[in-house]
């Protein structure tokens, strides 16, 4: 008789909770549409910011997909995917974040129909990898190349592009003056790659018109000391240390312990602290430097010295802006006085302090080694500034992107249009079910110029029926037609320089069909109720299943 019992398998804990199949395919869809619904609205020139407040009361407002999606703390394990993605699209090129939020969503909405007749999930990925290949192939053989352009010619090009990114957001409205800006910065930083060499600094107040770009590094006046008022605040080829220690008389006190036999040796204690740091200072104006920043404190003792001697000191200068200083002037930063060389030593054109609004900035212009720009953001309210910065980052990556890969794609939904229809007609040319799913693949890419008139209140069926017969004549000169923010009709988007680097749709084309596909192939949820009780709430993210593990790991591909 016990030989008939059959054992019992138990594979997961008990309370383990899991959902499975079909459902858990369109639950993970339904979620996912969700999200895209959040940030469907902000997308375009046209498009709507959003204010999103925490438990803690800060306010941020918005129109960058990434951002918005950071900010928004979801936790649905497959939607946390689409939050991925739009940070992994931030990084990777910098726009075209609501995007690939958006065709994401599409694509999912587009195939849940095919779910939900039994379709299986891993035809649709299939197919919907071969459209993306062939999506992309067709980007590349439509982008236009601007290399090989005078320099002048090619400004003017960059700009276009940056004014096509910031025409969405809240400084859209001084597109072209800060087009201009972005431009300057990146040409003047040429091929170097580091980011942080083009610094942004906000000084609330004042008129967004009055904000400036500094050829070189700029930062705002640090704390100083009674003396600094005598010290000089503009040179003309003035050499410049750069030092990470206090000059502050007692930095020595710190941990000393001395016995004294006798009470005039007391004297001789005091008189050494002061020869130490007299003999820092001396070593300090020996150098030559004119100009001597320190990341440390710099006291009253030396600012008054250094006054005395015609030379400006700044100290607790923030390491990031010590050390754009060094990589632009070509110092090195010091963390002793001793053997100071010339080598070590940077200089600049000019160096001045300045008066900007309501703030003293110290401004290095002109500086020989490394290239290095930096724009002085003004406005009114403190979260307008910070979506500026945010608007302009996107700027900035865009015109680097165009600078290095430099060729570019009609804007306003143009190539999405043109793309679906070549999509459309290649399905025509395959036997079999995947012509349908290519098909949906084509239809979901339409959701760009569909979104664009929506979010800007054209009706998008009359508008999207007119890009078809356009992009659908046979002579091809209607391949860059998309939708026209200003009329509500149909434009030309390459005569009317709405131009995208191609590597953003490219990137966010196949971003997109990634997440798709991903969350396409998960049809079960486990959720682990032993982790999440033991270790709290930190586990709790961990634990939330598959989807969110898997998220992370695509990103490293
Ligand atoms: P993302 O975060 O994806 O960059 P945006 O809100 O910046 O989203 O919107 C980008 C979309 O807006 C692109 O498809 C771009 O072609 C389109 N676009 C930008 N400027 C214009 C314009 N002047 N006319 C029409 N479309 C535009
Ligand atoms: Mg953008």
């Amino acid at each position: 008789m016990a030989s008939m019992m059959q054992p019992q398998i138990i594979l997961l804990k008990e309370g383990t909770d899991t959902s499975q199949g079909k459902a858990q395919l369109l639950s993970n869809i339904n979620a996912c549409t969700a999200v895209g619904d959040v940030v469907r609205t902000t997308l375009g020139p046209r498009g709507m910011d959003k204010l999103i407040h925490d438990d803690k009361g800060s306010v941020t407002i918005s129109n960058d997909g990434a951002t918005i999606m950071k900010l928004l703390d979801i936790i649905h394990p497959a939607a946390k995917i689409l939050v991925d993605i739009a940070k992994s699209q931030d990084s990777e090129v910098g726009d075209g974040t609501t995007t690939v939020v958006l065709l994401t969503a599409e694509f999912l909405k587009e195939a849940k129909p095919f779910i939900e007749d039994g379709v299986h999930a891993q035809n649709l990925i299939r197919s919907y990898r071969t459209a993306c290949t062939l999506a992309i192939a067709k980007v590349k053989e439509l982008a236009v190349s601007i290399e090989g352009k005078s320099v002048e010619e090619k400004k003017g090009l960059l700009a276009k592009c940056a004014a096509t990114t910031l025409s969405s957001k809240l400084i859209g409205g001084e597109k072209e003056f800060f087009a201009t800006m972005v431009v300057d910065a990146v040409m003047a930083i040429g091929h170097d790659d580091r980011l942080n060499l083009i610094g942004i600094k906000k000084v609330p107040g004042g008129n967004m018109r009055d904000s400036f770009l500094v050829d070189g590094v700029a930062f705002k006046k640090t704390f100083s000391y009674a003396g600094f008022e005598q010290q000089p605040k503009k040179f003309v080829n003035p050499k410049i240390l750069l030092l990470n220690i206090e000059l502050e008389l007692k930095s020595e006190k710190e941990n000393a312990e001395i016995r004294l036999s006798d009470p005039s040796q007391y004297q001789s204690i005091v008189d050494a602290e002061w020869n130490i740091i007299y003999d820092k200072l001396d070593k300090c104006v020996e150098s030559g430097a004119k100009v001597v920043l320190s990341r440390l404190a710099i006291g009253d003792l030396a600012t008054q010295y250094f006054a005395d001697r015609d030379i400006f000191c700044a100290g607790r200068v923030a390491e990031e802006d010590l050390n754009r200083v060094a990589a632009a002037a070509g110092g090195t930063v010091q963390t002793s006085v001793n053997n100071i060389i010339d080598e070590v030593l940077g200089t600049c054109e000019i160096f001045e302090e300045k008066q900007v609004g309501g703030e003293r900035f110290n401004i290095f212009s002109g500086c020989p080694s490394g290239r290095t720009a930096t724009i002085v953001l003004r406005g009114g309210a403190d979260q307008f500034i910070e979506e500026a910065e945010r608007s302009l980052h996107d700027a900035i990556m865009i015109v680097r992107r165009a600078v290095k890969n430099s060729t570019v794609v009609p804007g306003g939904g143009a190539i999405d249009m043109e793309i679906s229809k070549y999509l459309r007609q290649h399905s025509r040319t395959i036997a079999g079910k995947s012509q349908l799913f290519i098909n949906s693949y084509a239809k979901a890419l339409e959701v760009i110029p569909r979104q664009l008139c929506d979010n800007a209140g054209f009706d998008a069926t009359d508008v999207l029926n007119k890009l078809r017969q356009k992009h659908a004549m046979q002579s091809g000169e209607g391949a860059s037609y998309g939708v026209d923010i200003n009329t509500g009709g149909i434009a030309d988007s390459f005569a009317n320089f709405v131009w995208e680097p191609a590597v953003v749709k490219i990137n966010a084309i196949n971003a997109a069909t990634e997440a798709a596909c991903l969350i396409l192939s998960v049809d079960e949820t486990v959720k682990n109720p032993k982790s999440e009780s033991a270790q709290g709430d930190a586990a709790g993210a961990m634990g939330r299943g598959r989807g969110g593990g898997r998220g992370r790991g695509m990103r490293r591909r």
